[in-house]
């Protein structure tokens, strides 16, 4: 059964997570666009469409992830927070909340790559 945002979303969800796997558990929920801003914890007055959270062990290793997705957005916007969403889950050697390192900007042109199919 397709998930609320349907098959086009469904599809890049699939690919992401075969193409780009990681070796811990990832749960994918959509939810209100004022709980994914409460979650995110930001306190800059913005609204927020996507949120990741890892939980870690005490060596800072993933133990699982959930990437929060906000429900009621245009269905092209929602696949790219999951884009971005699944850069967060396979970026490494920084901590996932940052985009600033280049970690990030290596992790998330690696899931373009994979949304638009060239890999
Ligand atoms: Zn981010």
């Amino acid at each position: 059964m397709a998930s609320y945002y349907g098959k086009s979303f469904d599809d890049t969800h699939r690919d992401l997570r075969i193409k780009l796997p990681v070796e811990f558990p990832v749960r994918l929920e959509t939810t209100s666009i004022k709980r994914v801003t409460k979650l995110s914890d930001a306190d800059n007055g913005d609204q927020s469409y996507g949120l990741t959270v890892i939980d870690e062990d005490k060596a800072g290793n993933p133990i699982n992830a959930i990437i929060y997705i906000a429900r009621n957005l245009p269905k092209e916007l929602a696949e790219y927070i999951l884009v971005h969403e699944w850069a967060h889950i396979i970026q490494t050697g920084a901590k996932y909340k940052e985009h600033g390192d280049y970690s990030f900007g290596i992790a998330y042109a690696k899931c373009w790559r994979v949304y638009i199919g060239e890999d």
